[in-house]
């Protein structure tokens, strides 16, 4: 059994103890036979009446067929090919059975229920009641592999809690007091078998509250760090703040004024700063950032962007690159496959020969100094603004003063990430940091999460944006949209088109990029450019396709969700999306974000074949809704925060039993955490809490 544990990462006790159930059956009414309703899940305990087996010849398989009685009435039951069961449950045992009722024949009956026995006879022939753990009360349901069955588990984990006393409970015994929370062992046990909802439920507060200490300890130790460690100042150039600001080809709205005010007070602190700017699509939160970066050049400091993509990292070298053409600020580029410096012309005639991109290198070399190899180090040592993706950190890239850090579409980075970044300020102090992000989460959610960082809200969109027209569209009017989108194809305008996959599958009416791609390509549009876009090709082709959508040689790119985040063509004003029902809400808001960027009016189409009135319900909140918060709220409504804040966004960390939604819990985690630390920053006088930590930190590390 240890090598079939192991597969599901249990290799002690404890693991065990700490392997939570997901969900729960509810047996936890006994039901008389004679009240017994079809459809519905009952328990059931009576004595055998009658049991034998026999053989079906007709369907192959062995037939175990019971009575059982509970004094109101006789219950029929049966099992399918568990002849042994007659060795083991014998005429005239108490047994206790849990499933759910059919009918025959008018009469209820039990189709393979579980059943355990509900008295042991002792080895003195004492009859005694026996616990039961799989077919009453609350009983737990456990991911497992085929090897382990849910009775087995639940076996072991019974066994396992007669040593739950011997876990150290961490929990500061004030906290557990002043909160009325349960100790540990009760917890543990509780959470596995509990008689009730209400003891279930206190089980899960106390874990819950466990998890979310931690993460609100870890964030206000982190805070404190940071606030006690030493940064460059960056003083405020406001004339030429003022000069970079009236060269825009807009207004800054009054929100970006407002962020980037916050932002800057706060670069001008000789501790670091820490700082999350949130704004929904299109809200502009580059620019605010650009403000940030260009003070920092200003005071002859460098600064990194980190962006999640290559194509964003590219798109985002080019529109800085831009903007600060007039600077004389060398802005490098360095991903993985990409390396560059901008402003090139003004920095060639400093005398180096630095080559445009890994394509044209070689011919850069004929006419450089061809001892000058171009590597990340090289971009990094010549450039004030460094653009670029994870490469940035993963490639021991040594900045020379690192004095402002950003991460563009931070819930795609982890903690970690966030962590290695900040350490690469190459001396000892530590760079400010900006996170940005348009993930609508509200407030108080925020500040419990990422309770380590300032907040600013970028709450307003730029003026004279036009309301993107979004539709549902159904599938007799694809043609009709078809046309539509040649009409405006004509009128010089570009289109997107999202699929849920890559690939052709049989799933049925699943879209991918393949098969849609080819079907506008031969079919629909043979007579116009068509692109294609996905995560499994290489990055220089997407790069490539990208150019071309950029300058508008291809008018149609079919592509995976890979152009969520922060792309912006604004030529582009009609988002199509198939099989809009698989994606999220806010997923989707992101994916409409990507048009409506210029003066030109947009449109969103949502197709989809999905029937269900819920699906149709959540997609219309889309035609109505234009705020990615308001969507949020609406898919938390519908879906549940999992699927709205999806697991996959690496900034929110793993919690087994918490979730991030528990406001109120984690507003008591965050009061406790911060009182912890004010009594003593050590924790020494917690040691087992101190102790946990530092684990639980070294597992969140790893993983
Ligand atoms: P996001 O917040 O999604 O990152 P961006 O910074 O990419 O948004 O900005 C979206 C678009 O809006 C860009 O094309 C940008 O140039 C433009 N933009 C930014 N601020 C303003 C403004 N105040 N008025 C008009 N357009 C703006
Ligand atoms: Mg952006």
């Amino acid at each position: 059994m240890a090598k079939a544990l192991k597969k599901i990462g249990i290799l002690t006790v404890a693991d065990l103890l700490y392997y939570f159930p997901f969900r729960y059956e509810d047996f936890s009414r006994q039901t008389p036979i004679d009240k017994l309703e079809a459809g519905r899940s009952a328990n059931v305990v009576g004595q055998i009446e009658l049991i034998k087996n026999k053989r079906s010849w007709k369907k192959k398989m062995f037939v175990t067929e019971a009575l059982i009685n509970d004094g109101t009435e006789s219950l029929r039951v049966i099992w399918f090919n568990q002849p042994y069961l007659t060795q083991n449950l014998k005429v005239g045992d108490k047994v206790s059975l849990s499933g759910k009722v059919d009918e025959e024949f008018g009469s209820p009956v039990m189709f393979s229920p579980i059943y355990e026995k509900a008295s042991q006879t002792s080895r003195y022939g004492k009859v005694m009641a026996a616990k039961l753990i799989h077919t009453q009360g609350l009983v737990p349901i456990y991911h497992l592999t085929s090897q382990v069955t849910q009775k087995q588990l639940r076996f072991l984990i019974k066994q396992a809690t007669t040593v739950v006393e011997d876990l150290n409970d961490w929990l500061p015994y004030e906290i557990k007091r002043d909160l009325k929370l349960l100790n540990l062992a009760q917890a543990i046990n509780k959470i596995h078998f509990s008689k009730t909802r209400i003891d279930l439920q206190k089980a899960k507060e106390r874990l819950a509250f466990d998890e979310l200490l931690l993460l609100q300890l870890q964030a206000e130790l982190i805070r404190r760090q940071m606030k006690a460690s030493h940064a460059q100042p960056i003083k405020f150039f406001e004339q030429e703040t003022k000069k970079l600001v009236a060269s825009l080809p807009f207004k800054l709205t009054d929100a970006q004024r407002q962020a980037a005010w916050e932002i800057i007070g706060d670069l001008g602190k000789d501790h670091p700063m820490a700082r999350l700017l949130e704004g929904d699509v299109g809200s502009g939160k580059t620019i605010v950032a650009v403000l940030a970066m260009f003070n920092a050049v200003l005071n002859d400091k460098q600064t990194a962007l980190m962006v999640p993509t290559e194509i964003l990292a590219r798109q985002h070298f080019n529109s800085i690159s831009r903007l600060l053409s007039d600077f004389n600020i060398r802005v490098g580029l360095v991903t993985r496959s990409q390396l560059q410096i901008s402003n090139f012309s003004s920095y060639a005639r400093s005398g180096h020969g630095y080559a445009r991109s890994l394509a044209e290198r070689d011919e850069a070399r004929q006419f450089s100094n061809p001892k000058q190899i171009l590597n990340s180090n090289d971009i990094v040592e010549h450039s004030d603004i460094i653009i670029g993706t994870h490469a940035l950190i993963q490639e021991n890239v040594k900045f020379k003063n690192l004095a402002l850090a950003i991460i563009d579409e931070q819930h795609r980075f982890g903690v970690e990430q966030r962590a290695v970044l900040i350490k690469q300020s190459g001396d000892d102090t530590s760079p400010h940091f900006l996170s940005m992000t348009a993930t609508p989460i509200p407030r108080s959610l925020a500040l419990a999460l990422y309770g380590d960082l300032d907040l600013s809200i970028i709450s307003q969109m730029p003026k004279g944006r036009k309301k993107i027209i979004t539709n549902i569209v159904p599938e007799e009017k694809r043609q009709a949209a078809y046309e539509f989108i040649r009409a405006q194809i004509k009128a010089g305008r570009q289109v997107f088109v999202i699929c849920p996959l890559i690939d052709f599958s049989d799933k049925l009416g699943v879209k991918s990029v393949e098969e849609e791609h080819k079907k506008l390509d031969k079919e629909v549009f043979p007579d116009l450019k068509i692109g294609k876009l996905h995560g499994r090709m290489r990055a220089e082709k997407k790069e490539k396709i990208m150019r071309k959508f950029l300058e508008n040689e291809i008018k149609i790119l079919v592509s995976t969700s890979v152009v969520e985040v922060g792309v912006d063509v604004p030529n582009a004003t009609i988002m199509m999306i198939e099989g809009a029902e698989r994606f999220g809400l806010a997923q989707i808001h992101q994916f409409r974000g990507r048009v409506g960027r210029s003066e030109h009016q947009s449109y969103c189409f949502l197709f989809t074949n999905a029937e269900s009135e819920n699906a149709l319900k959540r997609l219309e909140a889309l035609t109505k809704l234009d705020n990615g918060f308001e969507l949020a709220k609406v898919d938390l409504k519908m879906r549940g925060p999992g699927e709205v804040y999806g697991l996959e966004q690496k900034g929110f960390p793993e919690l087994k039993i918490a979730t991030l939604f528990d406001y109120k819990l984690m507003k008591l985690a965050r009061e406790q955490a911060v009182k912890l630390v004010n009594v003593d920053a050590s924790l020494d006088r917690w040691p087992a809490l101190k102790q946990k930590l530092g684990e639980w930190e070294r597992k969140v590390h790893l993983e």
